[in-house]
């Protein structure tokens, strides 16, 4: 149903927003009652308080999870009715569709109508989707001496943590908690103290899905819950999305404790390569704005990095200019919105330290490079600079907003240099109408992703998603994301 911003307005005056971590099957406050704010980002207004978890709630959290698991109650359901379960949870997402996305607009600032068209549905899909698969994928006979029957399969790992970002708070949950849940995992979801609000409320949904007790818990609070997990001697798993930087410490918390399986994905600054014989070029300009504006840059994706041959560069770079306008920013509940506000001050003054650098270290700003005052909120134009080299700090490290740098390159070798010049290897892409051209440059894309003459395409389920190099290990999405949340047990049987 498409909204009004009046009457989405009316809807979040009513809206009643839970707050409360979700342990054993009920929602509850911290032992020691400690809570914080969680601030709307468009208005600076405060949205409710939510319970700041601590080791006590680690505690019984990872406890009731592993005798949820050991108990069976899911792991060891039919693998067609665990599906049932996780598809009327899918459902239900469905049917909340619009709730979970204002809390999701309201926490973390994003446009309602991305929100409700891909945050949401984005979610409910890829629970679909695991559900749908988990009863039609079986283990292997292995061709041994005839005198053995040999078994290859998968089992589910156990306690699973998920620790998830901020800039697609349901989605990046969804992609961890779906294919852990579909493989008979308990799993423990922990926020980000900048956008709690719908992992808070998917506990309860879960819950009214028939998911046992124990089995699909929430840890709202800071990133010290998020170690706890990763450090927790009964946790068998660590799932996390986020900053290289806490990638880097979580992989040492699960060597400090117990060698659990830590999976990463971590940040990007994705090169998007525009060759000369570019098949439409005003096309290439609107997915380049739409590549590091959509989600005000707030994206692992984020083609951060244009790469554009000099012979064609001032007609795209008009082209460009003109693109980048379609994201000005707005209120982020009004439908017309397509840029919204800056999650929140810590990645504001972020965003806008990186505008001052681009600057001062010799970038040529071309278009935005200001903070707007929509509301009372964060809000910052979308901004381009022409780089006059690659080794500018806008140019090697993760902005996470909406901040575009242009490099501007003589021949291929040159482009296929710089792109893969990065400590990142998230997405890439090329644009180019020569088949060849297009497979080889491809190839030699160092990333996990590779785009040609689009960017960014692919809600689909079907395709793995993850880095390369120190973004990360992994992938999320696909089967073989239940290679994160499973191990590999081989049965041998003498005859
Ligand atoms: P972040 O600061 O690394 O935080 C990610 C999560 O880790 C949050 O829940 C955070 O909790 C928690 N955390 C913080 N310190 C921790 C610690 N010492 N131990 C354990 N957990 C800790 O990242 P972010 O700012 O939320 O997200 C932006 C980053 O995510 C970007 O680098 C982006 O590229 C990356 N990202 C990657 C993908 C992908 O699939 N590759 C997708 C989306 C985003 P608090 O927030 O409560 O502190
Ligand atoms: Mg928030």
């Amino acid at each position: 149903m498409t909204r009004t911003l009046a009457q989405w307005q009316q809807l979040a005056s009513e809206l009643t927003i839970e707050g409360r971590a979700f342990i054993a099957g009920s929602y509850r406050q911290a032992a020691d009652q400690r809570t914080f704010s969680c601030l709307n980002p468009a208005t600076g207004q405060k949205l409710a308080d939510i319970t700041w978890c601590g080791q006590e709630e680690v505690e019984l959290a990872v406890k009731t999870a592993r005798q949820a698991f050991t108990a069976g109650s899911w792991s060891e359901l039919a693998p067609l009715e665990r599906g049932r379960i996780l598809k009327r949870f899918a459902a239900l997402i469905r049917h909340h569709n619009d709730e979970l996305a204002l809390l999701e607009t309201l926490d973390a600032g994003k446009p309602i109508s991305d929100t409700t068209s891909v945050d949401v549905p984005g979610a409910a899909y890829c629970m679909e989707w695991f559900a749908e698969a988990i009863d039609k994928i079986g283990g292997e006979v292995a061709p041994v001496d005839p005198k053995l029957l040999g078994l290859v399969t998968r089992e589910a790992i156990g306690v699973v943590a998920a620790v998830v970002p901020w800039n697609f708070p349901i989605l990046m949950a969804s992609w961890k908690f779906a294919p852990a849940l579909a493989a008979g995992n308990a799993l423990i979801l922990k926020p980000s103290e900048k956008s709690p609000l719908t992992a808070i409320r998917l506990a309860a949904l879960a819950q009214e899905a028939g998911i046992p007790d124990g089995i699909f818990q929430v840890l709202p609070g800071g990133g010290d819950v998020g170690k706890q997990l990763a450090l927790h001697m009964d946790v068998d798993c660590l799932a996390f999305t986020g900053s290289t930087a806490v990638g880097k410490l979580i992989a040492g918390y699960g060597a400090q404790s117990n060698l659990k399986r830590v999976w990463l994905e971590l940040g990007g600054k994705s090169p998007n390569i525009i060759l000369p014989d570019c098949p439409d070029l005003s096309q290439a300009a609107r997915s380049a704005a739409a590549g590091i504006f959509y989600n005000m840059g707030e994206m692992c994706t984020a083609g951060s990095r244009v790469l554009i041959h000099k012979d064609i560069k001032e007609r795209f770079l008009s082209e460009l200019q003109q693109a980048a306008k379609n994201f000005y920013p707005g209120d982020p509940l009004d439908p017309a919105t397509s840029m919204g506000a800056i999650v929140d001050q810590i990645q504001y003054d972020k965003v806008l330290s990186y505008i001052d650098k681009g600057q001062s270290e010799g970038g040529r700003l071309l278009l935005g490079g200001k903070a707007t005052h929509v509301q009372q909120g964060l809000f910052i134009e979308p901004t381009i600079f022409d780089c006059p080299n690659p080794q500018l700090s806008i140019c090697r490290e993760e902005i996470f907003g909406p901040v575009l740098s242009v490099i501007t390159f003589d021949n291929l070798e040159d482009a296929i240099q710089i792109a893969n010049d990065s400590e990142y290897g998230l997405g890439a892409a090329v644009w180019t109408s020569d088949l060849s051209t297009a497979h080889r440059v491809s190839r030699r894309l160092r990333a996990g992703t590779v785009w040609v003459n689009c960017y960014d395409e692919g809600g689909d389920m079907n395709f793995p998603f993850g880095g390369f190099k120190q973004s990360g290990n992994g992938r999320d999405k696909s089967l073989h994301a239940l290679e994160k949340y499973t191990e590999l047990k081989s049965t041998l049987i003498k005859l």
